[in-house]
């Protein structure tokens, strides 16, 4: 009697076994082996840096969507779906996509490669007096470390390192195109950083009046010193007793330019610029391209060439 069972068993066990390796090969047929890497990344600058090392074997899309200014950014449940069907996620930390920390834990565990880049650079610490009230006491903007690590040339390059290597554990077949794909960008970037220090060595002022706090790497490395309308972040509301030191600081030190964004709106700077007689001109954070940046044909490394003309101008650099 237990033999039988026992042998009934045995058939039913085999009979299963090669029902799953039938519908396993026949699931192997559908791959296709030319499928390219789904790379989704939080915002535009690390969507084209992952661009430009991943080529034709990555297909990239960036989350924050055009014209979005990532800071104050929540993904939508269709946003989601995309993140977990994607192989590898690249986002900034430090606050400026907040939204990427909380979302991360399910997408490690759904499979999907998940990278932080400013893992990749050494990180400044946030100055206390550049953000306003709002932001100092709302801890979930802003951890210790400020976010705009895309905005120095060096620093571009190692996030871009950190994707070339990440590409390369996802895709190893891909090695050697990748490491092409990255010293093309990786010259690129040292001669636009070599540039910007030939521009920006000998100028009238190193005073800029920019309108959020986007630019203290460029400051560091280059030697600028930044006064921001409003603080960390472009939305933060300034005070009028700001707004009056501001107005006071350009009429004293001769500053040329108040500096406004493509993402939010000029009024501020405006006003600043007819209070004390200066101009006003665009230096771009880079947080996203809006429609027009795209028609023009615009990108990162072109736009960065822009702010460095839109600098020598304003600094009166010779
Ligand atoms: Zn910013």
């Amino acid at each position: 009697m237990y033999k039988k069972i026992t042998i009934i068993i045995v058939i039913i066990l085999g009979l299963a076994l090669a029902a799953v390796f039938a519908s396993r090969s026949k699931v192997n047929n559908f791959v296709p082996k030319s499928a390219k890497i789904s790379v989704t990344a939080s915002f535009y600058p690390l969507a084209y840096f992952a661009e430009q090392v991943g080529g034709d074997r990555v297909s990239i899309q960036s989350i924050t969507p055009n014209g979005t200014e990532p800071h104050d950014f929540e993904p939508t449940p269709q946003d989601i779906i995309t993140l977990r069907s994607s192989r590898v996620f690249f986002y900034n930390g430090n606050g400026v996509d907040a939204w990427a920390d909380r979302v991360q834990p399910e997408l490690i565990v759904g499979g999907v490669k998940v990278v932080a880049v400013s893992d990749a650079v050494s990180l400044m610490p946030t100055p206390v007096e550049q953000m306003v009230d709002d932001e100092r006491e709302d801890k979930r903007i802003f951890n210790q470390f400020d976010p705009h690590i895309w905005l120095d040339p060096i620093r571009a390059r190692q996030i871009a390192e950190l994707i070339r290597d990440t590409l390369i554990v996802v895709d190893p077949s891909g090695a050697d195109y990748y490491r092409g794909q990255f010293s093309d960008l990786s010259g690129r970037l040292t001669a636009l950083d070599t540039d910007y220090t030939k521009s920006l060595a000998s100028c009238a002022t190193r005073d800029v009046i920019v309108s959020h706090y986007a630019f203290n790497y460029v400051a560091e490395r280059y030697n600028l010193k930044l006064y921001a309308i409003a603080g960390m972040s472009p939305e933060a509301e300034p005070s009028a007793k700001h707004l009056a030191e501001l107005t006071r600081l350009v009429k004293e030190k001769n500053i040329t330019t108040i500096f406004f964004e493509t993402l939010v709106s000029p009024r501020l700077a405006e006003t600043l610029a007819k209070e004390t007689g200066a101009v006003t001109n665009v230096l771009n954070p880079i947080e996203g391209l809006t429609s027009e940046d795209l028609s023009a044909g615009k990108n990162y490394e072109t736009i960065m060439r822009d702010n460095l003309s839109a600098l020598t101008t304003a600094m009166l650099c010779q």
